[in-house]
């Protein structure tokens, strides 16, 4: 019996989260930045129809900007969060077997719909998302993920598909597959994209059809698994439950290089903060971790620094492991660097029940477990980072927080920022 799989695929998702809140920017160029305003991360239609390419550099595109009243936008990723959250709820009405492949992505299982017309289902999907929600999303229909992707990336493309493109017959598989570039078949990356095309592969249709053992020979089982994928055969299933992570990093590049230890002590302090919080929130305390320091490529030899330290209890309390990252970091900070990024990983991460009791740990832990649960409950109910620790420093000692000189507002994640609405004289209502 022959599976479906239905990717939906948010279009243009950060612009579009900008866009649910300021209706403004519809019809509009709007990109979005990466950190530190640096690259192009997301582009409107206009945007890329004006020429802007994927992951350009904010200052190569200035004029264009300029000339075209381009409208800029840091990333706010609190929004794009939540607003990605929404988005696969309302997934979660069709079916409850949903892969949450990326912030803007889900794969569904649509094996319980045969029966019925799978584009009308697909548009279904498409006008209950965009209707609860306000982002505009495409739907690719197919027998594996992979066809599923092609059938989403022509969705997206053709006007005829208008969003919506079910292959899940064979009817018009050859046609679709021969429309899309091998580059952008799901799992070839640029180089093989490279490499297939001096082989005259350049397109799934011819893809498909390429020797097996050349193939196998060339991309390895990878390769075979990806042929199998656009036969029909389905290598990839659906993943439900992902696994557990085997470690967690958190790490920035500065807006601008730190050579003073008390900014990179408060640098750190913050990354600790965030990473045990996410340590928190999956149950699980860290065995091992490492802290680094990248200096500038360009002006010293040797630019990557760490320590990574075995940590006498496993342990996710930010406070303990604030005391042992600072202790990580004298060790190798050296005065004199300017050091342009800093980064912590948590590793050997195990379930928090599995505790090794130490007979020389000097931490209550019972005590450290409730202040935490409090400290997470403080700040979600009331905001990000509402409390945090002192050791993170406040305002001008918090010279290596990540710039967004241009972001929006979080208009779904804090109550100080949720959109307003005036009227104006003769009775129109205004947004802000
Ligand atoms: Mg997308």
């Amino acid at each position: 019996m022959s599976s479906v799989f239905a990717l939906v695929d948010c279009n243009n998702f950060y612009v579009s989260c900008e866009r649910v809140f300021n209706p403004r920017l519809v019809d509009r160029p709007v990109i979005v930045l990466s950190n530190n305003d640096g690259c192009a991360v997301a582009r409107s239609n206009e945007a890329k129809a004006l020429g802007i390419k994927m992951a350009v550099p904010a200052f190569q595109i200035r004029d264009i900007i300029r000339k075209n009243k381009v409208q800029v936008f840091s990333s706010n990723y609190a929004l794009y969060g939540d607003m990605s959250q929404r988005v696969m709820q309302t997934l979660l009405q069709f079916t409850p077997n949903l892969e949450i492949y990326s912030i803007d992505e889900a794969f569904l299982d649509l094996n319980g719909c045969k029966r019925i017309n799978l584009t009308d289902y697909g548009r279904d999907i498409k006008n209950t998302v965009e209707k609860w929600t306000g982002i505009p999303v495409s739907v690719g229909i197919a027998g594996t993920k992979t066809l599923a992707k092609i059938a989403g990336c022509l969705a997206k493309k053709s006007n005829r598909a208008a969003g919506v493109l079910d292959l899940s017959s064979t009817k018009y598989m050859d046609q679709a597959l021969a429309a899309v570039a091998v580059g952008e078949v799901w799992g070839v990356g640029r180089q093989y994209a490279q490499f297939l095309k001096a082989n005259g592969i350049e397109n799934a249709l011819q893809l498909r059809e390429a020797d097996d053992s050349f193939i196998r020979k060339k991309m390895g089982v990878v390769g075979l698994r990806l042929l199998g994928e656009l036969r029909g055969e389905i290598s990839y299933p659906l993943e439900l439950s992902p696994p557990r992570r085997k470690s967690i990093m958190v790490s920035r590049t500065f807006k601008r290089p730190i050579v003073l230890l008390e900014e990179l002590l408060a640098a750190v302090a913050a990354y600790v903060s965030s990473g045990a919080e996410k340590l928190r929130r999956e149950n699980v305390v860290a065995g091992v971790m490492m802290v680094y320091l990248m200096t500038d490529r360009f002006k010293d030899e040797t630019c990557y620094y760490s320590r990574t330290l075995k940590l006498p209890v496993a342990s996710h309390d930010t406070a303990e492991l604030i005391r042992y990252a600072h202790k990580a970091l004298r060790e190798i900070y050296e005065k004199g660097r300017s050091y342009k990024k800093a980064g912590v990983l948590f590793n050997d991460l195990g379930s928090e029940t599995m505790v090794q009791a130490n007979f020389l740990d000097t931490v209550d832990r019972p005590r450290s477990k409730k202040l935490m649960q409090a400290l997470d409950l403080i700040n979600e109910a009331v905001g990000r980072g509402v409390i945090a620790y002192g050791a993170l420093g406040t305002g001008q000692r918090q010279s290596w927080k990540t710039a967004f000189n241009q972001r929006s507002r979080s208009y779904t994640t804090a109550w100080a920022e949720l959109l307003e609405v005036s009227c104006d004289e003769a009775g129109g209502a205004n947004l802000y």
